[in-house]
């Protein structure tokens, strides 16, 4: 109920994107709302940087990098929270106000990285007498700052800028296009059973929940859907194989020039044209810049130090997973052929017979699983290890959201001060983004005046909703996924740094920032913690040890096939950055991917597959050169993990081992980016990282080797 007398929405009070008091006031921001905030924000942060570039402003951390700070940062919340409701609640009309400001926001953020004024008073204060008294985290901002400039064009010459810039919209309008063109192609497919016969093999969930979408439209029958929760589950245990085919055939063909052939296509989907332009736009900036290739402006921040170096951990990560690969085929092809009557496996089989396989050999589905993790527990389970580990306490908190199934809580100190609060968005629904991530509403600094902004989290899963009047029951997938999540979480809402651009997540090597999601990971396969985060949600019980058991003996069940398939996404990437020549355009960047797929994958590709135009990591996602950094960083997180392992060996006790949490909290979770990621692991393990455990872990531990 605000007071609408003002004709133009740009005050705090008229305007809930431009109120900074607290927490984002969901439920009162409109579409309407966006452009005029984004005139005042824009407006402000511009001026922000002529103060700070002025010729008489004083080079001082105060004059230049606060006074530049203290307006981006609200830039940067306001427009986070516009693309986060685009994100989990896209409208026709939150979309085009998105895309209406995108281009300013992108080329507002541009003006600033070339501006030389103001690359000139950061190298000023770098070079002044200040410098030597400012605090760690501060000069590392400044460094951070000093390389960014470099790679924002800083140093161009101006005729080159205008191009530059341009190059840097047009990347950001073609990274949004790839990703509607994505949602789109999902969205427009669905495939309609009538006959319940089809159904056979479906567990009960996905058919209430297929049931429950055509009745929202009014039809008969069961709907299913290219979205995850529908769409894997009619992969894995679908008997009717022409309806595996049919979805099959869809979900690798969305976004591409196949997707009319396959009944969700419109050809200005077609992201095929997209990803050349990318490439193009981004060879252009690298060679602007004085680099060989974008993969080496990519690296130039992480902690990897050359596209060479990445290449061949990869390839030695490849060299060792193929014989276990080659071993998982062949045992899945015998199998099937015998058991399953299928000679010839097409790829729409592969998931069916694993899983056919999995059942087999360890006897349990995926789905007699999912029914002891309904939400409570597992949710109560990942505080509990949270709480132990890291001396918090979490508990629910009031806050407007977007959805009524949002849920909201916050982490305190045991004397119950305020650490970090976080949104919690677990369902997947129609207008919200796939997949699950984390992302920052605001992040922790010391304001001017003394006081510290707490951290605050959005943590976005797409999960099945509760279906027949049931709780919501998680996947182990799911579980993991969900500890993934909120061990990025942790990593920003734990930090102690009082500098915005080095606390939490931010100023972290981008190849290191999937440590500490990783690293949670591996709590999901610790019985004292799965035991008290499971109760059957008829039963109540917990999660047999049996089962467990079995649990265990398939975790690494087919580890041989998963590592190559990371390794051809990753390897696809860094060539498409590195040797890849878009201008030529001599092999279609789908070919590519086959090749690489048939060099380093030992499971054919289906020739009609078009998995890179719905690649979203690389194309709408920053982690173009970057996929690599899940491999990477695992190195990094299993090592981590290792410590944990080694104290509960030595005391004959439980990993939730409190002393290495705390060591662990304030070695890597707390310090942020305030200092290098090797520094931070060192400190934590007293030695660089070894791929021994990440090996072991995998079941691929007869050969071992140190790296870095
Ligand atoms: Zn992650």
């Amino acid at each position: 109920m605000s007071d609408t007398t003002a004709a133009t929405p740009t005050t705090a009070a008229s305007n809930p994107l431009l109120d900074f008091s607290d927490l984002p006031r969901f439920g009162d921001i409109k579409p309407e709302h966006v452009t005029p905030a984004l005139d005042v924000l824009l407006a402000a942060a511009k001026s922000a940087v002529d103060r700070a570039s002025a010729p008489d402003t004083p080079a001082t951390w105060q004059d230049v990098v606060e006074t530049v700070e203290r307006e981006s940062e609200k830039l940067s919340r306001a427009w986070g929270i516009v693309g986060h409701l685009n994100a989990v609640a896209d409208t026709p009309e939150l979309r085009a106000a998105h895309a209406e400001n995108l281009p300013r926001v992108t080329e507002f953020s541009a003006s600033v990285g070339q501006n030389l004024a103001l690359y000139e008073k950061y190298k000023a204060i770098a070079a002044g007498d200040e410098f030597a008294g400012l605090s760690p985290e501060r000069k590392k901002i400044l460094e951070n700052a000093l390389r960014d400039f470099r790679l924002s064009g800083a140093e161009l010459p101006e005729d080159r800028k205008p191009r530059f810039a341009q190059l840097q919209e047009e990347q950001a309008a073609l990274s949004k296009a790839f990703s509607d063109h994505v949602l789109d192609s999902t969205n427009a497919y669905s495939y309609v059973v009538t006959q319940q016969s089809d159904l056979a093999g479906l567990p009960d969930d996905v058919i209430e929940a297929a049931r429950e979408a055509a009745q929202k439209e009014g039809k008969e029958g069961w709907k299913f859907t290219l979205h995850f929760p529908s769409y894997f589950p009619v992969l894995q245990y679908a008997e009717h194989r022409p309806m595996r085919e049919a979805m099959y055939r869809a979900y690798v063909t969305r976004a591409s020039e196949l997707g009319e052939t396959y009944g969700h296509g419109k050809a200005e989907w077609d992201n095929t044209q997209n990803i050349v332009q990318h490439l193009k736009l981004r060879q252009e900036e690298a060679r602007t810049l004085g680099y060989q290739n974008f993969a080496e402006v990519s690296l130039a921040p992480k902690m990897a130090e050359s596209p060479a170096q990445v290449i061949a951990f990869l390839e030695d990560l490849a060299k060792r997973a193929r014989p276990y690969a080659e071993n998982d085929w062949m045992e899945l092809r015998a199998f099937a052929a015998t058991e399953l009557g299928m000679p010839e496996l097409q790829p729409w089989d592969v998931a069916y017979a694993a899983e056919k396989l999995r059942q087999k050999r360890y006897s349990f589905s995926e789905n007699e699983v999912k029914q002891y993790f309904p939400q409570e527990a597992v949710l109560k389970g990942l505080f509990k290890v949270t709480e132990t580990l890291f001396n918090v306490s979490i508990r629910r908190d009031e806050a407007a959201v977007w959805n009524p199934d949002v849920r909201f809580f916050r982490v305190e100190n045991k004397d119950g001060s305020l650490v970090a609060q976080f949104y919690l968005d677990l369902y997947a629904r129609e207008g919200k983004r796939g997949g699950a991530w984390m992302d920052d509403a605001r992040a922790r600094h010391k304001r001017t005046q003394g006081d510290v902004q707490t951290p605050v989290a959005y943590l976005t899963c797409n999960f099945s909703a509760p279906v027949g009047g049931k709780p919501a029951c998680f996947t182990h997938d799911e579980v993991i996924t969900l500890f993934h999540e909120f061990g990025h979480g942790l990593h920003h809402m734990l930090t102690r740094v009082d500098e915005l651009g080095v606390s939490g997540i931010n100023g972290v090597e981008w190849d290191a920032v999937e440590l500490p999601s990783q690293f949670m990971e591996n709590f999901c396969w610790e019985w004292d913690v799965l035991t008290d985060m499971s109760a059957h949600v008829e039963t109540g019980q917990p999660l047999p040890r049996e089962l467990f058991d079995k649990m265990l003996a398939a975790k690494n069940f087919q580890s041989g096939l998963g590592t190559l398939r990371q390794i051809v996404f990753s390897m696809f990437d860094m060539v498409l950055h590195t040797s890849y020549d878009p201008a030529n355009g001599t092999q279609n960047v789908n070919d590519l991917a086959r090749e690489i797929n048939e060099k380093f994958h030992v499971i054919p590709q289906a020739p009609f597959s078009r998995w890179p135009n719905t690649f979203s990591h690389i194309f709408a996602g920053g982690y173009a050169a970057g996929y690599y950094s899940y491999k990477w960083a695992e190195v990094l997180s299993a090592d981590a993990y290792a410590a944990f392992e080694e104290a509960a060996k030595a005391a004959n006790g439980s990993v939730l081992n409190a002393e290495t949490g705390t060591r662990y909290r304030r070695e890597i979770l707390e310090v942020g980016g305030s200092r290098p990621a090797m520094d931070s692991f060192k400190a934590f393990r007293g030695r660089e990282p070894s791929i021994d455990a990440l090996l072991r872990h995998n079941g691929m531990s007869e050969h071992t080797q140190t790296v870095h």
